[in-house]
């Protein structure tokens, strides 16, 4: 979702002139944009904020968005001197006003108090300028979270769910469509939410398919009305979004990709409840099983996170025993963090940083053992590749995804061009890519 605000800002500043440079001593403007899910990631934003403010040449602007902004509102000027100005998440459309007001002289501008929920953060502004333009992009469709999971910040500080009209969208995936942009994947942080809040889906859209709900019929709609676009995706997941229609939607959808983010958390029924999810683990692995029913080759991912406070050993191992059972295809582990104002930094944080640490590595062991094999099934058979470029470990080798989301290595031919979607034989399988030669 950053990634996606950081180029809507730098779509924006283009189109005002501004041109973008990869070399922090040339800038003009540096702004950074901070996510404040867990506590490294804050520190990691501030030490980078604190380092540009204290050698940037006189004259050049730095200022900050995104969470860490909205989460610490005027204080950031007290922890950062020399930084001009902080963005909160819903304001960052007045990025371009902001500079205006610096060059009258003002400094330390801060735009985090307003919290609109009515309006999304940001109007998509077509890219100008960009020497590579991408094959895929992301799209947010859901601003914000109502959920509330015990241990997150991201409804504080990314405001309450807002879902964008049908007809916005379409826009902004047509014009992505006509810089070449192939793949789209859907955001929200509850993806599976879309439009279930704050507005009805307009009647004149039909859906030929018989969905009601709106985010299958939001995928109806971009097949129908943007068919340049190949492949959608979507995340992230819910148990409870798993419904009979999406699942439909992923079996008879061609353009949506067999793969699915599906964050679980925990495998351990008092720490889900605890975590306030709202599933159990037998609910979650429901859930997978209804979309393997359905589309057998699906590839399913995760969140989990280890050391949540009260985290036994035995919690653990029914986390480790239920993402056997879910036979994820990747997952990613993070080790618990407090963060302020939520109702899990209330409780004590008492697994040790050395067991959360031991906690992580079980599970990455785990899944690279389930990954291998997972991947293993490919060797032989023949995936759809979207190719993307040389590979960035091997120049002379090309890389790009399949419909499953697993990195795929191989070797190119003279004639393929980034963005082709080419056949590719699987020959050898690691934890986390495929080899393999065009077929
Ligand atoms: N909305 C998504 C998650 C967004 S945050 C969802 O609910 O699926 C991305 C991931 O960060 C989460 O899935 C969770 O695993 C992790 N995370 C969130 N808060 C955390 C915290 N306080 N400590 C450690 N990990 C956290
Ligand atoms: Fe955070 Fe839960 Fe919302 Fe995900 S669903 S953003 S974990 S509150």
């Amino acid at each position: 979702m950053n990634v996606r605000d950081s180029e809507l800002v730098s779509n924006r500043l283009m189109s005002l002139g501004y041109s973008p440079t990869e070399n922090e001593e040339e800038a003009d403007i540096i702004i950074v944009n901070s996510c404040s899910v867990r506590g490294k990631a804050e520190d990691k934003a501030l030490g980078k904020v604190g380092l540009l403010c204290s050698k940037v040449r006189p004259g050049v602007h730095v200022g900050l968005m995104g969470c860490m902004a909205q989460r610490l509102g005027e204080s950031i000027f007290g922890k950062v001197p020399g930084l001009a100005f902080s963005v909160g998440t819903r304001a960052e459309s007045r990025i371009p006003a902001i500079l205006k007001r610096l060059e009258t002289g003002e400094s330390n501008i801060c735009e985090t108090g307003v919290f609109d929920e009515d309006s999304p953060n940001l109007g998509y502004v077509a890219p100008s300028g960009k020497a590579v333009q991408p094959i895929s992009s992301f799209v947010t469709i859901l601003f914000g979270c109502n959920r509330r999971c015990a241990y997150c910040i991201v409804p504080d500080v990314r405001g309450n769910e807002h879902s964008r009209v049908p007809s916005e969208i379409i826009s902004e995936i047509r014009a992505l469509a006509g810089t070449g942009v192939q793949e789209v994947t859907l955001l929200g942080q509850s993806v599976m939410n879309y439009g279930k809040r704050g507005f009805t889906w307009p009647s004149d859209i039909p859906s030929p398919m018989g969905f009601t709900e709106p985010l299958p019929r939001l995928f109806e709609l971009i097949t129908r009305d943007v068919p340049q676009i190949s492949r959608i995706r979507f995340t992230s997941g819910h148990p409870s979004g798993v419904t009979n229609e999406l699942v439909r939607a992923m079996r008879d959808i061609p353009q949506i990709c067999k793969h699915l983010h599906l964050p679980m958390q925990s495998g351990s029924d008092r720490i889900l409840k605890e975590m306030r999810r709202g599933y159990d683990a037998a609910t979650y692995v429901e859930a997978v099983a209804h979309l393997r029913t359905a589309v057998p080759d699906i590839a399913v991912t995760t969140d989990i996170i280890v050391g949540f406070p009260g985290e036994t050993d035995a919690d653990f191992e029914d986390t480790r025993r239920v993402m056997e059972a879910a036979q994820f295809d990747n997952s990613f582990i993070f080790k618990y963090s407090p963060r302020p104002g939520t109702p899990a930094a209330q409780m004590p944080d008492d697994v040790s940083e050395e067991e959360k640490m031991r906690r992580n590595q079980v599970l990455l062991e785990d899944q690279d053992k389930r990954g291998l094999a997972m991947n293993q099934k490919f060797i032989g058979q023949v995936t759809e590749v979207l190719a993307e470029g040389p590979s960035l470990r091997n120049s002379t080798r090309w890389s790009g995804r399949n419909s499953q989301n697993k990195i795929v290595v191989f070797e190119p031919t003279s004639s393929i061009s980034v963005g082709d979607t080419v056949k590719v034989k699987i020959t050898d399988a690691h934890p986390q890519t495929l080899f393999g030669e065009l077929a």
